[in-house]
């Protein structure tokens, strides 16, 4: 028996599952992680916290994040509260659960791509309709044309992914409030980046007490440097929490999660130490490649979009032949490279320069 013979749902039929290649190459620089490992005091605080816990695991973990959810909003500040903050595993599960409540069948959800290609994947695995609104060509959102996209389609969710992925390009403030203003439903700003934004880039965290209706996403997969603990997490409005519990599944934070995540907020001056070098780093990275001659978008994110190759897969694949993995993605003739250490960073120019 193959896919093809199974009843699956006739949305799914022909489709090929989301991801990178996940390939055993020295420099992995493809899917926006933090190059920086936990400290060894940092993994030492990991296993005790974790060994305290684990003669609890033959019963289910707090079903409602509490201790770590009051961490978060600490975190986050802006005045945030405990019922304002929930959390699941990873940004991709929130996401996956606001379109479980708000969106659905006979239901929109609106995104301006080029961006996060998990929005309109989690959106159509939800029964909800995608609507792509389109970018300018610098990436950057008129704010006009948006708000009149807004208004023909009336969508239930509109995506704003500030800074966004794949082109690094962050939201002025007064784009995302116009946007707010005439959405008539929920308005999800994507911020897995935030922390990486370039000084005069605030978060729309302070948006939230004008606009009850959006929602901020957060993730400790990148600044966090905690991919693997699977940890991403929101603020709203405390009604808006309230709707996330009516389709969480219950216990979905494992006892592990929650302990992981607690003590990478404990560390959280270390693991945000790395922030600044990574955006050195990042810029260096931009002012190299524009010094190569080659377009470069703006970013203010821990990755760079730089182009245009009318053969970017030739350029992928020699980049990869000499030992350094970066990401095909995004509009085409352009390629991602995620900001590693400053020797990673250097293997890549020293590949690339081999390349053209
Ligand atoms: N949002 C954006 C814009 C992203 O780029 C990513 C990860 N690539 C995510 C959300 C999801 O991250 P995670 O599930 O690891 O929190």
């Amino acid at each position: 028996m193959n896919l093809d013979d199974l009843p699956i749902r006739d949305d799914l039929r022909g489709k090929t599952p989301y991801g990178a290649p996940q390939l055993d190459v020295p420099v992995r620089l493809n899917t926006n992680e933090n190059p920086y490992p936990p400290s060894p005091g940092l993994v030492a605080d990991l296993a005790r916290a974790i060994g305290e816990h684990a003669g609890e695991l033959n019963r289910y973990p707090d079903r409602d994040a509490v201790e770590l959810r009051a961490g978060l909003a600490a975190y986050l500040g802006h005045g945030l509260a405990t019922e304002q903050v929930w959390a699941a595993n990873g940004s991709n599960e929130v996401l996956q659960q606001i379109l479980q409540a708000f969106g659905g069948h006979g239901r929109t959800a609106m995104g301006f791509e080029p961006s996060y290609s998990m929005h309109p994947i989690i959106t159509s695995g939800t029964s909800t309709e995608w609507i792509d609104a389109s970018r300018e060509e610098d990436f950057s959102l008129d704010p006009g044309k948006a708000v009149a996209a807004i208004e023909e389609h009336r969508p239930d969710i509109v995506f704003i992914t500030s800074p966004n992925n794949p082109t690094g390009t962050a939201q002025p403030l007064d784009t995302i409030a116009a946007i707010a203003a005439a959405a008539p439903g929920i308005v999800v700003v994507d911020e897995a980046y935030a922390e990486f934004a370039r000084e005069g880039t605030p978060s729309a965290l302070t948006l939230l007490p004008a606009h009850p209706r959006m929602i901020v996403t957060r993730t400790m997969s990148k600044a966090f440097a905690m991919a693997g603990t699977r940890l991403g997490y929101l603020a709203a409005h405390p009604a808006v929490v309230q709707a996330l519990l009516l389709v969480r599944l219950p216990y979905h934070l494992s006892t592990l999660t929650q302990t992981a995540a607690r003590v990478a907020l404990r560390h959280q001056e270390e693991l945000l130490g790395t922030v600044d070098a990574l955006r050195r780093e990042r810029d260096d990275t931009v002012a190299w490649l524009r010094s190569k001659g080659l377009v470069v978008a703006d970013s203010d994110a821990n990755f760079v979009l730089f182009g245009r190759f009318p053969d970017r897969r030739a350029v992928w694949q020699g980049v990869l032949e000499r030992g350094v993995l970066i990401r095909e993605v995004g509009p085409p003739e352009w390629l991602r490279v995620s900001i590693g250490t400053g020797e990673e960073m250097a293997a890549f120019r020293a590949a690339l320069e081999g390349v053209l």
